[in-house]
C-alpha cells in the first residue's frame, strides 16, 4: 500500500521582473512598484521625480484589501 497522494501546494514566492520606480536622489532609497506608483511619479518619500526601472522582486499575491479605499 502506497500513500503517495501529496496535496500540499508549496507556497513559495515567485521572482518575478517587476517595473518599479526608484527615487533619483542619491540621500534617498524610496521606490514603488509600478501598481502603486504616486499620480505625479514623484517619491513619497522626499518628492524627487523617480525614473523606471526594473527589479526582480516577489510576486504580489493580490487580495481586497488593496480595493478599500
Ligand atoms: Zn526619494
Amino acid at each position: 500500500m502506497y500513500f503517495a497522494k501529496k496535496a500540499v501546494e508549496e507556497e513559495v514566492d515567485q521572482m518575478m521582473d517587476t517595473t518599479v520606480y526608484a527615487c533619483q536622489s542619491e540621500s534617498c532609497n524610496g521606490w514603488m512598484r509600478e501598481d502603486f506608483v504616486t499620480v505625479d511619479y514623484n517619491c513619497p518619500m522626499c518628492g524627487t521625480e523617480m525614473s523606471q526601472e526594473v527589479r526582480e522582486l516577489p510576486k504580489i499575491k493580490y487580495d481586497h484589501q488593496f480595493y478599500n479605499k
